[in-house]
């Protein structure tokens, strides 16, 4: 169990950094499409993994409504299709490599 919380860190640090680097481009008044695209699709999916983990974590409680739980893991599932889905993202991240 200790590992899936330290890859929860893991999740959750590197999303920080991918944000803080959409924002950091954008205060500098630069281009920052492809590396959005990058942290919306990292961070749709890391949630949802790291929600899938805490529900594994927390056995049967973690599958019950009274916990939350499965109600944050269906939030977590949603952020990979509001303001644009991940294959969309991935389509971006593509078109910016030439592809
Ligand atoms: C919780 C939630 C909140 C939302 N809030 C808003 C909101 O505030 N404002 C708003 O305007 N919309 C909102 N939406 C709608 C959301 O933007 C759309 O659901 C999303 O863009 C996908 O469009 P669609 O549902 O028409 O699916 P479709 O476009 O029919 O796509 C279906 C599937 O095919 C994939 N797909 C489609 N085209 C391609 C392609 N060219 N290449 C590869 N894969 C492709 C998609 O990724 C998806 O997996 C919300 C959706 C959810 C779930």
């Amino acid at each position: 169990m200790a590992d899936k919380v330290a890859n929860m860190k893991i999740a959750v640090d590197a999303a920080r950094a991918l944000v803080l680097r959409v924002g950091w481009l954008m205060d500098q008044g630069r281009e920052a499409m492809a590396e959005a695209a990058v942290a919306k699709a990292f961070v749709s999916e890391a949630s949802v993994r790291v929600h899938l983990d805490a529900l594994q974590v927390h056995g049967g409680y973690g599958y019950m409504s009274e916990f939350e739980i499965e109600r944050d893991l269906r939030d977590a599932l949603g952020g990979t299709l509001y303001s644009g889905t991940t294959e969309i993202q991935r389509r971006i991240i593509a078109r910016s490599l030439g592809l």
